[in-house]
């Protein structure tokens, strides 16, 4: 088992292999190596991140089958369900480490800012269900002069968007926040670029 540090570290280092194109884990694993993987699993990280198309966790942190735990959704947002994706993973193969890797041009942040600014406009209510998570991070945002400035305001957005879901993680759930506690589990929020390839860690 990694500590956290050692985690984040391994984390670090395949993302900045992506970075440089130098990506090791794509290649084709033969019958026999898939074959040996089907009894168990034992991730080092979980990642909390969003479905878009251009953040697979596994390919922008070069890490390969069996190595993270992955829940994606739109916005990387924590509901219910992703708090206990993140606990049942967390408890069963004691992962040190959680990310909340949110995204530049995330379409669930634009969603959010277009609803805000058109309710008349509003999207299904299942889209509302994750609009409506992300919708305090942004709602706090368009009260300051980033309004302006929707280019801005959605860079800003992401990150507070990802700080919230940190948070979330690390006092929705007693849990977590037990585990944390014993200084078993890190939290850390992150943020891809989509032009660079590159992934930043909040120290928050
Ligand atoms: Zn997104």
């Amino acid at each position: 088992m990694l500590t956290a540090q050692e985690a984040l570290e391994r984390l670090k280092a395949g993302n900045a292999r992506f970075v440089k194109g130098e990506a090791t884990q794509q290649k084709l694993l033969t019958h026999q190596e898939r074959a040996e993987m089907a009894s168990e699993q034992n991730p080092f990280a979980i990642v909390l991140g969003c479905s878009d198309s251009r953040v697979p966790a596994e390919m922008v942190f070069d890490q390969g089958l069996g190595d993270l735990f992955v829940i994606r959704v739109a916005g990387n947002i924590v509901a219910p369900s992703q708090v206990g994706s993140v606990e049942f993973a967390a408890e069963r193969y004691d992962c040190a480490v959680v990310v909340v890797l949110g995204h530049s041009h995330c379409g669930a942040i634009q969603a959010t800012i277009d609803t805000l600014k058109h309710p008349d406009q509003a999207p299904s209510s299942n889209l509302m269900s994750i609009v409506n998570r992300v919708r305090p991070s942004v709602e706090i945002l368009m009260q300051t002069e980033l309004k302006d400035d929707l280019k801005k305001l959605s860079a800003h957005a992401v990150r507070s968007n990802v700080f919230a879901s940190v948070n979330q993680l690390r006092h929705g759930s007693a849990v977590l926040e037990s585990l944390i506690e014993k200084g078993k589990m890190i939290v850390v929020g992150a943020e891809y670029s989509l032009e660079s390839g590159e992934v930043i860690f909040f120290d928050f």
